[in-house]
């Protein structure tokens, strides 16, 4: 605990983010240094630069936020994820919160299952919230969005039929990060262009707790019509979580999640494979390329 008190509160002058006590405690902290408990810390240096430009990109953020009728949940005037998850009784480490629960380190453990959470399981919410993959109650979506109408949140929504109301937003982020880029490399075919079928490798080089919740990437079949899709996830826990697998559970398979779109939704699949163990891992760099076709 820092007992210095020899000048106002100073605020780093780069970011604007960073606070401290004093003058003195702001030169100490550049650099890197040990805390008062005796841990190592790198330094603002390292950081200053993000936070820099999470404070300008933060308006666009909100912008995408106020799409969305829960992102009025504010504390301090922000968004708050946690208080969101508090009030829908989603917040803990609990395993029975489902793809919300707050998996720590190692990542990975829901892997070491049997099989993967039912969907309702998985998403615990409304049935007409939930972006289902399988269609036993509700039509499938248009056969792919045109990708030059899927810009936002918003058009996604509608072309999956999901209310705004819907917070699937914040973990769907995952998999419609990838969807974006691949639209950012042309490689998102509108509705009614005729191709050929395709592969698609995707490799994820440094994943972290999306690996707890797999599943909802089925949602890429769902997205790129008439292409067979292999994704290939690295995460630097996995040789911790798995150790111990059995070799009945879902990570001691050739492929640990498995997903064919419905026809009419141009029947594309998805598998998903894990490199186990860190040899595995500097081979798959080597030859890794984010996206390949
Ligand atoms: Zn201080
Ligand atoms: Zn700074």
């Amino acid at each position: 605990m820092c007992t210095v008190r020899e000048s106002e509160p100073k605020t780093c002058s780069v970011c604007r983010a960073a606070q401290y006590c004093s003058q003195t405690c702001q030169k100490g902290a550049w650099k890197p240094y040990t805390d008062s408990d005796g841990v190592q810390q790198k330094g603002h240096k390292t950081e200053c630069h993000m936070f820099k430009r999470a404070k300008e990109e933060a308006p666009a953020m909100y912008a995408i936020f106020r799409q969305f009728p829960w992102s009025c949940m504010k504390l301090k005037g922000h968004f708050n994820y946690e208080m969101f998850l508090a009030t829908g009784n989603l917040l803990g480490d609990d395993p029975n919160l489902g793809y919300w629960q707050d998996t720590s380190k190692p990542y990975g453990k829901r892997l070491l299952a049997e099989t993967h959470l039912s969907e309702e399981d998985g998403w615990k919410l409304p049935l007409d919230e939930i972006p289902t993959l399988t269609f036993r109650h509700r039509k499938p979506p248009a056969r792919c969005p045109p990708s030059s109408q899927m810009q936002d949140w918003k058009s996604y929504h509608e072309w999956r039929g999901l209310p705004m109301t819907s917070p699937v937003a914040l973990r769907l982020h995952f998999p419609l990060t990838i969807y974006h880029l691949l639209h950012l490399f042309g490689m998102t075919p509108d509705a009614h262009a005729i191709k050929r079928r395709r592969s698609m490798a995707i490799y994820c080089l440094d994943a972290n707790n999306e690996v707890d919740f797999l599943p909802i990437f089925g949602e890429l079949a769902l997205l790129l019509p008439d292409t067979d899709i292999e994704m290939v996830v690295m995460c630097e826990t996995f040789p911790a979580t798995f150790a111990e697998a059995e070799p009945s559970a879902l990570v001691s398979k050739p492929y640990c999640y498995e997903y064919e779109a419905p026809a009419e939704c141009g029947g594309s699949t998805i598998r998903i494979k894990l490199v186990k163990d860190r040899g595995n891992r500097i081979y798959a760099w080597n030859r890794a390329s984010t996206v390949t076709n």
